[in-house]
């Protein structure tokens, strides 16, 4: 993190794409706490892309809520910022029909947040009947939830552009904004995705572009740099030069478009 110029960091607290969770040994977590507490930086936890809290395949569901149980006792433990994930999938039977499922699940990963680390939901790009599509579904599972004070949101610029939000236009940006505060609330919103996109406005598909190389290009900045969004930690989900990730040249591309556009 700190060889690449980052000031805040999303990390995986197991392999991403398989079920086994990783045992942490006491003295790895108290190392990760000492390093984090030495640069000060928000860091955040991001689950497993298998988690699906909408799916009507029980083994799957079980499955998924054990493992954000996991994740998130691992990023209480380690004093995360908190969890990102994402919903999961109704696969087309509809937000109503997956609604309570989906709260039945998160009611119990809520039950292993801490006042430092909560559970994040982020909004989806809104292809195969994903659920997050809308700031609507968000607000919808929030106040099913009681507007638990643990329960949060990420916004992940390159999934709110392909669901049909072009947050590249400030007047749509500030309508978007005003969404937020009115149906969740400002304060629930605690970190953002800044990613460029591959794939057109509307288009559904979750590809991510490096900064500034995308269909959002110079534009990006426009959602960077708006002030409702001023004091959260922006954290880059490119795929970077290789697509193994941002590297330090992204993360300077991140810092000069935040630049440009607050000059
Ligand atoms: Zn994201």
């Amino acid at each position: 993190m700190q060889e690449i110029g980052a000031e805040a960091a999303q990390i995986f607290v197991q392999s991403p794409r398989a079920w086994r969770p990783t045992n942490h040994k006491p003295e790895t977590i108290e190392r990760f706490k000492a390093e984090r507490s030495r640069l000060g930086a928000p860091v955040f936890a991001h689950a497993l892309y298998l988690v699906n809290l909408a799916s009507e395949n029980d083994e799957l569901y079980r499955k998924s809520i054990e493992t954000m149980c996991i994740t998130m006792d691992v990023a209480c433990r380690t004093e995360l910022g908190g969890v990102i994930f994402h919903i999961g999938s109704h696969h087309g039977s509809g937000f109503e029909s997956a609604l309570e499922r989906v709260a039945g699940a998160m009611e119990q990963i809520l039950e292993h947040t801490s006042d430092t680390t909560w559970l994040l939901m982020e909004n989806s790009a809104g292809g195969g009947g994903s659920v997050g599509r809308s700031l609507e579904e968000l607000a919808a599972l929030c106040k099913r939830l009681n507007r638990h004070e643990r329960l949060g949101v990420c916004l992940d610029s390159c999934h709110l552009y392909v669901s049909g939000w072009d947050v590249t236009e400030r007047a749509e940006l500030d309508s978007l904004v005003d969404q937020l505060e009115r149906l969740i609330g400002l304060d629930r919103l605690r970190a953002l995705h800044v990613n460029d996109a591959k794939a057109p406005l509307g288009s559904n598909r979750d590809r991510h572009e490096n900064i500034g190389q995308g269909v959002m290009g110079e534009k990006l900045g426009v959602f960077l740099s708006h002030p409702a969004f001023a004091d959260l930690p922006a954290l880059l989900e490119t795929p970077g030069p290789d697509g193994h990730g941002p590297d330090a040249a992204e993360v300077t591309a991140l810092r000069e478009l935040y630049r440009r556009w607050t000059s």
